[in-house]
């Protein structure tokens, strides 16, 4: 078993404990019906007694009661005030970015998903903010790039590809005291994980594509806050540009948060397992996995999360990009696909697929080798994915 950090905050203030409020918040049995799932609203409008007049929903590109359920679900998993779904994890991020005016700089983790570093350096840059990427493994380094127009940091931990901890008290401790804002990109992890609210962060962001809908069928995201500011901006963004989600998206994932603690504990029991046989295998250089002591991140992770995540990264013994993708082709179980977090087993390879948007020498100066292999660890029987390897690294 990984080192059990004390810290985390599996009770609310409510009394009830992560897997409670998985299964039940925000969700009420229907009143009309008693039907105990929340259903589809497959409504665009809603009728109003006299002019102004409703029972809190007008029109569905404000608000639907399916999406109502899954934010008030999603907020309370992070512990937080207010939840507001979008329809996919970067209509999210924009929807964050777009509180920011020509002039104001962002700082951002290095190591960060290429989607991400795209929409700041190819949507918002040419709007006139700025961008600093930076490793944040030491506090300090954020302390020296925050200038007096920096208005948020960005936190991505543990980190895609290369599975970085970054310390997100330590950090928000230092941007609080320059008056900064910090938003994590908590989707490596999940709330079951990590909760970055409870650790200082002042926004969380999930694209919920991955472990929160978990089941490789829906395209959704989230922002989390206790920040009053925060939710009104993000509200008035669905309502005024219309990234929502739509009814049957959000009740799948008000159907897959109901195991995601399930989910997750065999998500990370595999990709311990895996992480185990690789770094014991000849052919492998490499396994990246932040429950590792060694790993440069452990202590950090072991603080701020429960367990230390599905995800493993390795890097063959030849460091040739041939032979990693001849390992990508070679798996049967493990299927040859972008994303993560489903309860499938993925391997994909960043230097082409989810990174491919960040130049060469960007990704390289980041540590993002080109013969970097991804594993996303599914919930299949973990004898079956090592024998799996262990063929594919046979063949090569
Ligand atoms: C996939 C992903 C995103 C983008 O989410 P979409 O739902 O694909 O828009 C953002 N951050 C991380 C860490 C991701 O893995």
């Amino acid at each position: 078993m990984p080192s059990s950090p004390s810290a985390h905050p599996d009770r609310q203030p409510d009394g009830l404990g992560f897997a409670t409020r998985a299964v039940h918040a925000g969700q009420t049995p229907d009143p009309s019906t008693g039907a105990i799932m929340t259903p589809v609203y497959l409504t665009s409008t809603f009728v109003q007694s006299a002019p102004g007049e409703h029972q809190g929903h007008e029109y569905a590109r404000v608000s639907n009661p399916t999406r109502s359920d899954l934010e008030a679900n999603l907020a309370s998993l992070e512990g937080a005030a207010h939840g507001v779904a979008f329809a996919s994890g970067l209509a999210g991020i924009d929807a964050v970015l777009r509180r920011l005016r020509p002039g104001d700089h962002v700082i951002a983790t290095s190591d960060l998903y290429g989607g991400t570093y795209r929409l700041m350096r190819q949507i918002h840059e040419p709007m006139g903010v700025s961008f600093t990427f930076a490793d944040l493994s030491d506090p300090d380094a954020l302390d020296q790039a925050i200038t007096d127009e920096t208005r948020l940091v960005w936190i991505e931990t543990p980190t895609n590809p290369l599975l970085r901890i970054y310390d997100i008290a330590a950090l928000a401790d230092v941007a609080h005291g320059r008056g900064v804002d910090v938003a994590v990109d908590n989707t490596f992890a999940s709330p079951y994980l990590q909760q970055p609210l409870a650790l200082g962060a002042d926004l969380v962001l999930h694209s919920t594509t991955k472990y929160i809908g978990g089941h490789s069928d829906v395209v959704g995201g989230a922002v989390l806050t206790s920040d009053d500011g925060w939710e009104e901006h993000l509200r008035f963004q669905i309502k005024a540009i219309g990234a929502a989600p739509g009814p049957l998206d959000c009740f799948l994932m008000l159907r897959s948060t109901k195991t995601l603690h399930l989910r997750m504990e065999r998500h990370c029991a595999n990709a311990r397992a895996v992480a185990d046989f690789l770094r014991g295998h000849d052919k492998v250089g490499r396994a990246i996995y932040p429950g590792f002591e060694d790993h440069p991140g452990h202590d950090t992770a072991a603080r701020q999360m429960r367990d230390f995540g599905g995800m493993v990264s390795l890097v063959l013994a030849d460091d040739a990009v041939e032979t990693a993708v001849r390992l990508m082709q070679a798996t049967r179980v493990f299927a040859l696909a972008e994303s993560l977090g489903g309860v499938e087993s993925l391997v994909s390879h960043p230097a082409s697929m989810t990174h491919g948007s960040i130049p060469a020498d960007v990704r390289r100066g980041a540590g993002l080798p080109d013969s970097l292999v991804r594993l996303s660890v599914g919930v299949e029987d973990p004898a079956d994915l090592i024998e799996d390897l262990d063929r594919a690294l046979a063949s090569l």
